[in-house]
């Protein structure tokens, strides 16, 4: 249920009526904007009606939430998008955030040089796996502890916040101790202990949508982390399995972005590197989600991507991405976005 207070409503009304939904064992998500204040009453949906908040003092009306997720809901807001400080850096609203990086990180040299070239290429954050979900048991699953020490010397030379994904909850505690986003990838897209330990630890997450997720799903995984009171969830797409194969590997679903603008207040990532796979289709499909509206990009850049460990055909040519960056710059600006630098 969502509550709306009228405009003239007292902190104590508000307060109040709080107290009220919780005493029914209902989370109460309180959004204040400039007129209105709404409370979202997050529980047994029978218990709350049974509390009769209309015409309590200060409540203008009570309207159900009628789809299956709630925080993640632009019902929540009243239409209003959610905008977060990460680190220093805005995201969502008019903000466009450009997280370049790549697919994993190998070597001293390597980290540092591409996160240098991010930085200079006017990237918002620096991404890069230290631990890496491959389909294949055989081959390198990242450097661990090791490569999240580079990724603390990347940041602490670069100054950019950084992106590194967490694939087992048990490492959760090391991943905290450098990440300011925590990557949540496409194949742990449902692996809800995890997105609820990620809720508890309220560091900010990207969510990427599994391959073959609805959107409904997503935003239900969404559900499981803001549920835990962690209310910075970004989601990313970054393609899907169709029956297309004349490309190489996923279809990336540009319609998820307005699509999710229209069903979520959170803000919306795109990731042309997983659903491309080759790096010539990269920058087309960029410009075009920048241009559709998305709040930012995370694309994998590296210095020689013929010698990279992982995903080397689709990573961007680290020296191409000043102006790859300047590019998708003016295509977020079409949308009305600025890249989010400080
Ligand atoms: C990645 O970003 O490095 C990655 C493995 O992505 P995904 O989970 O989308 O496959
Ligand atoms: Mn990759």
């Amino acid at each position: 249920m969502m509550i709306v207070m009228k405009p003239t409503a007292t902190e104590e009304q508000i307060e109040a009526v709080v107290e009220r939904v919780q005493s029914v064992g209902a989370r109460a998500h309180i959004s204040r904007g400039a007129e209105l204040t709404l409370i979202g009453a997050i529980g047994d949906r029978e218990l709350v009606a049974r509390l009769e908040l209309e015409g309590a003092p200060g409540v203008e009306e009570v309207v159900p939430i009628s789809r299956p997720y709630k925080l993640a809901s632009t019902q929540l807001k009243a239409g209003q998008r959610s905008v977060f400080e990460i680190s220093g850096r805005r995201v969502g609203g008019d903000n466009f955030t450009l997280i370049a990086g790549p697919c994993t990180v190998e070597s001293r040299d390597q980290t540092l040089e591409t996160a240098r070239i991010a930085k200079e290429g006017g990237a918002s954050m620096f991404r890069g796996g230290a631990y890496k979900p491959r389909t294949s048991p055989y081959v390198f699953q990242g450097l661990g502890q090791e490569g999240l020490r580079l990724l603390a010397e990347a940041k602490e030379i670069t100054g950019l916040p950084v992106v590194t994904e967490l694939l087992d909850v048990r490492d959760l505690e090391p991943v905290l101790e450098v990440a300011d986003v925590i990557q949540l990838g496409a194949r742990n897209m449902q692996n809800y202990p995890l997105l609820a330990e990620v809720g508890r630890s309220g560091r900010p997450a990207l969510l990427k949508r599994a391959v073959s997720a609805t959107l409904d799903e997503l935003l239900m995984a969404a559900e499981y982390i803001l549920k835990e009171g962690n209310d910075q969830v970004l989601l990313c797409e970054r393609g899907i399995r169709t029956f297309e194969t004349s490309h190489r590997r996923a279809t990336l679903d540009l319609m998820a972005v307005p699509v999710l603008k229209e069903l979520s207040h959170l803000p919306v990532i795109v990731d042309p590197s997983h659903a491309a796979g080759r790096r010539d289709l990269v920058g087309p499909l960029s410009l075009a989600a920048a241009a559709a509206g998305a709040d930012g990009i995370i694309v994998e850049i590296h210095p020689a991507p013929e010698e990279a460990i992982c995903d080397g055909p689709q990573q961007l040519r680290a020296d191409s991405f000043a102006e790859y960056a300047a590019q998708v710059e003016r295509a977020a600006g079409l949308a009305g976005k600025a890249l989010s630098t400080v």
